[in-house]
């Protein structure tokens, strides 16, 4: 069960993101892709695409830069993706315990001014 979202110190409403992790997979084309065992919140994989790796050969233009030897000979082929998981309770947040700079602000004005009002001497 994932924990809940905190909640603003001035203003109340709900703050923070997922804080998502993510990690690169790697897998043969013909073969299906591996299930997740991890014992975090699988959230989505992204950027799945196909990758081909083909025989290379020293540049005759640019020196010290590889190019794809002609015709080209394909080496290697796999599939990748970005597994992104999630722990179920860490959340992303910029001004904590507050929702937003305006909410932290706020409440240090507040602050101020309350003291400010306490301690004013009447001469
Ligand atoms: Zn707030």
């Amino acid at each position: 069960m994932p924990k809940p979202r905190p909640t603003c110190a001035y203003c109340g409403k709900d703050y923070g993101q997922r804080d998502v992790r993510s990690m690169p997979l790697k897998w043969a084309c013909d073969e299906p892709k591996p299930a997740y065992t991890g014992n975090h919140i699988h959230i989505r994989d992204r950027f799945e695409r196909k990758n081909q790796e083909f025989e290379m050969e020293p540049s005759p233009v640019l020196q010290g830069y590889m190019v794809p030897k002609k015709p080209l000979k394909l080496v290697k082929e796999y599939m990748t993706c970005d597994r992104e998981t999630w722990d179920g309770e860490t959340y992303f947040t910029r001004y904590d315990p507050f929702c937003t700079l305006r909410c932290a602000l706020a409440y240090a004005r507040n602050a101020y001014n309350t003291n400010r009002i306490r301690n004013r001497t009447y001469a």
